[in-house]
């Protein structure tokens, strides 16, 4: 009798203590976010992704007249969807010939070449610079052939620009996010990674002050180790400096996205090593946290069939929001995201 009486209790306690801890664990669904990520569509994505991706951008090379009226494309949408420049005079960050040179590759550009910045200053944490990042350089025209970089990376430049879109629209209702966001779009990285490795080396902000980096680089397809029907994406980075930026990430894919987060590219081990081989690896090296977010390779990398027919609109849009969510939580929480995972172990 007394045992029983034990057991019924204990069980009782137990399933008291699992209600507890799932009320807890409950994520708690931001509604104002949603709201916001909704901008966020199908329609949006499709317009830039055939805009940018087009003949008439002509491969976007660094340098070329392709990748100028792609940068011109870009600060247009930003101006007209009311988001600020952030240096003095335009919405560019000129390159000089100089950081063009790719002493390695032996590979120069003729012509001077431009990132792309954008800004919305924090309402709390001004001085707190969140950046989210995306190339939008591709390979010009090769033997009469438009290289078009549908995947990469009109895909990931139209993720930069959406989300811009999703914070612009919740700063002008007063929602606006507490730390502040950068946008940038990075020319020369088909040539090494160039625009944001001048970035780093010529900053435009302390760097101290960028808090993270969520850059975007081939977000539209699915790749060549994948199921053709999977709902993914592959995250690379986000835990080698900062154990929070893995866990906010995961909370956010969760709660809102439920995409599944691939790691196979991720482990130090992988021979591909994706971990330095898109702009967000110049920030990382200077201590910055990053995640990147990419689809894998396929048939069509650097190849004129990266084409925007190709590009899986919902899939794009879903992979859009998840890096939506991480900058919205990141730029609005109480405390900076800390950098807990020492360098040297990278
Ligand atoms: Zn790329």
């Amino acid at each position: 009798m007394k045992k029983i009486t034990l057991l019924i209790l204990l069980a009782f306690i137990s399933i008291s203590c699992k209600s507890k801890k799932d009320i807890a664990e409950k994520p708690q669904i931001d509604v104002t976010a949603v709201k916001y990520a909704n901008i966020i569509n199908i329609d949006a994505a499709k317009e830039h992704v055939f805009n940018l991706a087009s003949d008439e951008f002509e491969g976007r090379k660094t340098g070329e007249e392709g990748q100028k009226k792609a940068a011109k494309y870009l600060a247009y949408h930003y101006n007209t969807n009311g988001i600020p420049k952030y240096l003095e005079k335009n919405y560019f960050q000129t390159i000089p010939i100089s950081g063009l040179i790719n002493e390695r590759r032996k590979s120069a550009s003729n012509n001077p070449s431009e990132n792309v910045v954008a800004f919305i200053e924090g309402t709390e944490k001004p001085e707190e610079v969140i950046v989210i990042s995306s190339h939008y350089d591709h390979e010009g025209i090769k033997n009469g052939l438009v290289y078009n970089g549908a995947d990469d990376n009109a895909s990931g430049t139209t993720g930069v620009l959406l989300v811009a879109k999703a914070f612009a629209n919740a700063k002008k209702d007063g929602h606006g996010p507490k730390r502040s966001i950068m946008f940038v779009n990075f020319t020369g990285e088909e040539q090494g990674l160039l625009g944001s490795k001048y970035f780093v080396a010529n900053p435009i902000l302390p760097l101290k002050d960028i808090v993270v980096n969520l850059n975007m680089d081939m977000i539209g397809r699915i790749g060549k180790d994948r199921q053709n029907d999977s709902d993914y994406i592959y995250v690379i980075g986000a835990d080698r400096l900062s154990t929070e930026l893995h866990e906010i990430n995961e909370q956010m894919n969760s709660t809102y996205t439920k995409l599944e987060l691939d790691y196979q590219y991720n482990m130090k081990s992988d021979p591909n090593r994706f971990y330095s081989r898109s702009d967000h690896y110049n920030f990382a090296k200077n201590g910055i946290p990053i995640a990147f977010y990419f689809n894998g390779t396929h048939k069509d990398y650097h190849k004129p069939t990266d084409t925007p027919d190709k590009i899986l609109l919902d899939l794009l849009v879903k992979r859009i929001k998840l890096v939506f969510h991480t900058a919205w939580e990141i730029a609005n929480r109480d405390e900076r995201i800390v950098v807990d995972v020492e360098q040297e172990k990278n």
